[in-house]
């Protein structure tokens, strides 16, 4: 015999292997379902190539896992008949970790944000929670595909290396846990069979256990001969733990929300039951089956477009992939489930699934399903609704953007904060219902942040008449409004707009007394020239109740947050210059209209400019100019 060859883990998998050990102390038992994922994993994997290539089905009996503990040994073993691994898989798959989920997962560990084990198989890491409690692992194993002496034996401790060694072995892979004296309670039967059940009854293939032993007669120890009794010559009888059945294949009167709450769990490695469910059988057409959830909290990639696992595809039963990214459209990526569709072929690739006309079936139906869904909970339950959009609402606003079939269900679907209300709770329904006599658009302003959209100066005149505006402070909402002409009928229109109609607006609570427009020329032209590199123009605001200025976009132009996204996204803005509206009412452009040809009346106006933006959330451009033009006047005064 060979003698074993030594490697070393990749420098990322000792780091992970050394932080998981010293820092996971809840949830320990997760190991289980971790490897039993795996074993899974690996029977869906032969049954998918069995079709293209029966004789891998050859031998080994049944599909399924074994799971048997031994007290005296300290040990656990997991056992499966699935495609195993060969020499350089085990290499690739278990000595470098090459999923991309590894760094943030560090991250949490160094942070001790995880403290908790149960996050593990979110992050694709889950074999390495084996080390969590066994000071030793010997992992065998033999690919389908090659001859019974062609197996592999992996062996480690956990910490700088491991082990390979050739090795005869059945098709499959068997893990060997070695129990740290602190993980003993794991070898115990009735144990680890409520970790089955717990963690993973709806595995789709049997979970089997050791037949309960009939009681012994004498204290087993003194039993010192029975490795040749004629009882042990016979292969132990095993007995199936889980359910082992196909969740979503059942009738839904069949299955309580208890069941279906534990298979969520399962599947999306979530220890909070879902916010909401769909389970539909489709027929006529395409048929499949979509069981889909909604989760009750946040996955930690949900801002990572490219990464979704959120959708497990089978066709009739079988699994064929992780991550359909296609079954859904990227807004709907918070949703976790299965399809299981009876019209595609089972040796599906992700090409085929790319263009294909199932596919697309499948998709819009299951959208349209989870619109329905969500509306239902919208109009029936408004607290689950609103923890809803709080978790995903900035995700679902790139429907708008990207769905236009549906963007108007998606549109009734929005939340909002406004002007009256500071939750993000105002529906456009709600806020055109509330419209006031003569309004004809649905008034939003955007900005940097909520907050920042509501100390706006551009809202003032708004307050004043007492007309509603949408805050919106979100990254993607310049975009959502911009893709959104009109909800109902109604025109969006920006509160930043320069050409609003206010006289539609109804009267002011307070009417401001009339300014003669004439008496304002001079001022306006000494501004219009101190500023004539920064803005387009300088006029008489008639929005302005408090603020002594505002910027406002053009006609044509693009509002001051979105030339500051588009700037901050590396983009090139062609510089559009806005309006600077002044407040006639207010002392300070009182005070310059009386001294117009005073010496500073340029520091004056530039001032006023900065203020304006300042206001709005903006930058200076010149931040020292601004101070020392600032301090000049404080001297002067
Ligand atoms: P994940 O399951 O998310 O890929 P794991 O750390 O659990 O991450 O497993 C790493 C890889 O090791 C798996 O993707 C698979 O390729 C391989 N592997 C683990 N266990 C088995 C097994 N029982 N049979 C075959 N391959 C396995
Ligand atoms: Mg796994």
């Amino acid at each position: 015999m060979t003698q074993p060859e030594t490697l070393s883990f990749a420098t990322e998998t000792r780091q992970l292997l050394k932080l998981m050990i010293h820092s996971l102390y809840s949830n320990r038992e997760i190991f289980l379902r971790e490897l039993i994922s795996n074993a899974s994993d690996a029977l869906d994997k032969l049954r998918f190539e069995g079709y293209s290539n029966a004789s891998l089905m050859d031998d080994g009996g049944e599909l399924r896992i074994e799971v048997a503990c031994d007290p005296i040994a300290h040990t656990v073993t997991v056992r499966d008949n699935g495609l195993g691994m060969s020499r350089d898989e085990v290499i690739a798959n278990i000595g470098t970790i090459a999923h991309s989920g590894t760094n943030e997962f560090l991250q949490a560990l160094e942070s001790g944000q995880a403290k908790d084990a149960n996050l593990i198989g979110q992050f694709g890491v889950g074999f390495y929670s084996a080390f969590i409690v066994a000071d030793r692992v010997t992992l065998t194993t033999r690919r389908a595909d090659l001859a019974e002496t062609e197996g592999v034996r992996w062996q480690s401790a956990g910490e700088g290396d491991y082990t390979l060694e050739p090795t005869s072995a059945p098709r499959g892979t068997e893990i060997v846990l070695h129990l740290r004296d602190d993980a003993q309670e794991f070898s115990d039967d009735y144990r680890l069979k409520s970790i089955i059940r717990t963690y993973s009854d709806h595995i789709t293939f049997p979970v089997c256990m050791p037949a309960a032993a009939a009681p012994a007669e004498d204290g087993a120890e003194n039993d010192t001969d029975s490795d040749s009794d004629a009882d042990s010559e016979q292969p132990p009888a095993w007995d199936t733990v889980n359910q082992a059945t196909a969740l979503w294949a059942k009738p839904k009167t069949e299955i309580s929300q208890e069941q279906y709450d534990s298979f969520y769990k399962q599947l999306a490695y979530d220890a909070q039951p879902p916010l909401a469910l769909l389970h539909s059988r489709i027929e006529g057409g395409h048929d499949y089956t979509a069981l889909l959830f909604v989760p009750a909290q946040a996955p930690f990639d949900l801002w990572d477009r490219e990464r979704r696992h959120g959708v497990k595809l089978y066709v009739k039963r079988v699994f064929i992939m992780d991550d359909a990214a296609q079954l859904l459209p990227a807004y709907l990526r918070f949703a976790r489930g299965v399809i299981d569709s009876d019209d595609l072929p089972l040796n599906v690739s992700r090409e085929i699934l790319q263009n294909n006309k199932v596919v697309d079936a499948i998709r819009s139906g299951c959208t349209r399903r989870m619109l329905s869904l969500l509306e239902e909970q919208a109009r029936d339950e408004a607290d689950k609704y609103a923890r809803f959009w709080g978790l995903f609402g900035r995700v679902l606003k790139e429907g708008v953007v990207e769905d236009h079939a549906n963007r108007d269900r998606i549109a009734a679907l929005l939340r909002f904060a406004s002007t009256r209300e500071s939750e993000q709770t105002v529906s456009l329904a709600d806020y055109v219902a509330r419209m006031k006599d003569g309004q004809k658009a649905i008034y939003y302003l955007t900005a940097d942040s909520q907050a920042a959209a509501a100390a706006s100066p551009q809202l003032e005149v708004f307050r004043a008449r007492g007309v509603e505006v949408l805050l919106l402070g979100d990254r993607i909402d310049e975009w959502l409004a911009s893709s959104l002409p009109n909800f109902d009928g109604k025109p969006l229109q920006s509160a930043a707009q320069a050409d609003l109609k206010l006289d539609d607006l109804g009267p002011a609570d307070a009417e401001q007394p009339a300014v003669a427009e004439a008496d304002w020329k001079p001022t306006l032209s000494v501004l219009q020239t101190a500023l004539e590199s920064k803005v387009e123009s300088v006029r008489l605001s008639d929005r302005l109740t408090e603020s002594p200025a505002c910027l406002v976009a053009s006609k044509d132009g693009i509002s001051g947050n979105l030339e500051r996204l588009l700037k901050s996204a590396g983009q090139d803005v062609p510089d559009s210059k806005r309006v600077l509206e002044i407040n006639p009412h207010h002392p300070l452009l009182a005070r310059l209209k009386a001294q117009a040809d005073a010496e500073h009346v340029a520091d004056w106006a530039l001032l006023l400019y900065e203020q304006a933006l300042l206001a709005e959330g903006g930058q200076l451009e010149e931040p020292a100019q601004f101070v020392q033009r600032l301090n000049r006047l404080l001297l002067e005064q």
